[in-house]
């Protein structure tokens, strides 16, 4: 799969279509992986559908 930003190729079995360095540069370091982590999870729990994860519509945290 392609990451939704900049299309590079994303190699591992993440369940967001966003490479780190587009991740990093939106949410910053440890907001992606916080995200990261809450939508890998939410897939294992099959309670996820990749539609619903619009990346636009998480809050920009500690950028106010
Ligand atoms: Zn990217």
């Amino acid at each position: 799969m392609r990451c939704v930003y900049c299309k590079s190729e994303i190699h591992d079995n993440r369940s967001m279509e966003i490479c780190d360095r587009c991740g990093v540069n939106v949410w910053g370091a440890k907001m992606f992986s916080a995200i990261r982590q809450a939508t890998d999870e939410a897939r294992d729990n099959n309670d996820l559908c990749r539609t619903n994860m619009n990346p636009e519509e998480v809050p920009n945290v500690g950028k106010s």
